[in-house]
């Protein structure tokens, strides 16, 4: 930034796999909803000779809901339940992953920057 290069301000950040109409064809064929996953053939949801398969438990749609915790989250838009490729890469699930420690200890800098930046409108 001190050498004016741009970046994004805070914005929510739900999972691509949440979204609906969001995919990635990877050069083979092989169908993924998210590009981090792209490679990785068991991780495909279709390919493009049979088409999209039903993908809800594979990536585990909308999971934040399945959690009390998420559902009542004050971090619930910026998070969505984590990042499944991550969770997956720790875990071999994707199940939540959660961000709240994350958060906790860096939301107000993030804050701070972006009102710094110009990025947040502050009302006077
Ligand atoms: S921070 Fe944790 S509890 Fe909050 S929405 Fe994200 S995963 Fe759920």
């Amino acid at each position: 930034m001190d050498y004016g290069w741009d970046s994004d301000g805070i914005t929510p950040t739900p999972c691509m796999v949440d979204r609906n109409n969001t995919f990635t064809i990877h050069y083979d064929g092989n169908i993924y909803q998210c590009p981090a996953l792209v490679g990785q053939d068991e991780l495909a949801c279709g390919d493009i000779h049979q088409g999209i398969q039903n993908y809800s438990k594979q990536y585990q749609v909308k999971n934040w809901e399945n959690h009390k915790a998420c559902r009542n989250c004050l971090y619930l838009l910026l998070c969505f339940g984590g990042c499944r490729f991550m969770k997956y890469r720790k875990d071999l699930t994707m199940d939540i992953d959660c961000k709240k420690n994350f958060l906790d200890e860096t939301l107000e800098s993030f804050v701070l920057q972006d009102i710094k930046e110009s990025k947040v409108l502050v009302r006077e």
